[in-house]
């Protein structure tokens, strides 16, 4: 297929580009760098250094396309509560354009970049696909307008969608990692720490009813992630909009991570306890049973240290 990959020069984007490209697809990034990396785009694929909206129109209105892979997004849960109509412009105008873009130009297949952050505080764990959605913050608010308006598209228009909704995403592929500019997820802080980069890590919160009192999260491999979105792209049907939660079905602690990354690493990780976090909730774990049954998905790497040795390695090699 040939595949247009909006920020393809980020963290998941890349992977999937680079997992699209080894099963032959034909791949177009497009990306401003507002983020990303350029030299993260993987050799092979087809690079447009641009705002997606300026581009998208051209670029799919030659009717060569057999589907759309949308990464492009601000991802900061923090700054989104704190400058949200940054994130309403980026994450729901632009993709309202991209939609356009793509209606117009008749492209079969989307698959969007979702967020368990759609959620919000869950009623219960596993969260399964038809949980409520009460996004506690505007990146998940945004994540689920887009969500709502991609449903109204393939029903009206016959598109095949899927919203994939990432837990906590962690380790690398193919030396593609984890590259933020304001990095705030844990397992690459942590791992700050063991390259000296960072003099400890701050655990929000010692007193969350969990078993050892820190917050529990389903780590998922990026490159799991990435085979979903071919599974996505192989198995949607025209007019209907399909929804997968992706996570690897089993939480760790804040606590059990940092033991990870010491096993890991081979050394001893500087931790001290601090406030919770604001909008923090205690567990967050996927149920992805649906995409295990529908898409025929399986997560081949779901081991904390297995996650932790690709996120390690890919921190290495670039130290
Ligand atoms: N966390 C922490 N210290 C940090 C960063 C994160 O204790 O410096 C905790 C955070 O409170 C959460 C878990 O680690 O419980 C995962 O946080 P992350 O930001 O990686 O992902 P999130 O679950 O917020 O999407």
């Amino acid at each position: 297929m040939k595949l247009l990959v909006t920020g393809g020069a980020g963290y998941v984007g890349s992977v999937c580009a680079k997992v699209l490209l080894e099963q032959d697809h034909e791949v177009v990034v497009v990306d401003d760098l507002s983020t990303g990396n350029g030299d993260a785009v993987p050799d092979g694929a087809q690079f447009v250094e641009a705002d997606m909206v300026d581009v998208a129109p051209k670029l799919l209105g030659d009717g060569s396309f057999d589907g759309v892979l949308h990464f492009a997004s601000k991802i900061l849960v923090g700054e989104s509560v704190e400058v949200p109509e940054r994130y309403w412009h980026s994450n729901v105008t632009k993709t309202l354009q991209l939609l356009e873009a793509i209606r117009a130009a008749g492209v079969p297949r989307l698959v969007f970049s979702s967020t368990a952050a759609t959620y919000g505080e869950p009623e219960s764990v596993p969260i399964t696909e038809d949980a409520p959605a009460r996004p506690t913050s505007a990146y998940g608010a945004t994540k689920l307008a887009i969500d709502h308006a991609i449903t109204s598209y393939a029903i009206a228009h016959g598109l095949a969608a899927t919203s994939l909704r990432y837990f906590n995403i962690a380790g690398a592929y193919a030396g593609l990692g984890e590259r933020h500019p304001v990095e705030t997820h844990l397992i690459p802080l942590v791992l700050q720490v063991a390259t000296g980069r960072r003099s400890e890590i701050l655990v929000f919160g010692n007193d969350w009813p969990t078993p050892d009192g820190t917050c529990i999260r389903d780590y998922i491999h990026v490159g799991d992630l990435a085979d979903a979105h071919l599974l996505a792209l192989q198995t949607a049907q025209p007019g209907e909009h399909r929804i997968y939660n992706l996570g690897n079905g089993t939480g760790f602690s804040v606590r059990e991570v940092i033991a990870s990354c010491e096993r890991v690493t081979g050394m001893s990780i500087a931790a001290r306890d601090v406030e919770r976090r604001p909008g923090d909730p205690a567990v967050l774990i996927a149920s992805s049973e649906k995409a295990i049954t529908e898409l025929g998905w399986k997560p081949l790497r779901t081991t904390i240290d297995e996650i932790v040795s690709d996120a390690w390695e890919f921190t290495r090699s670039r130290t």
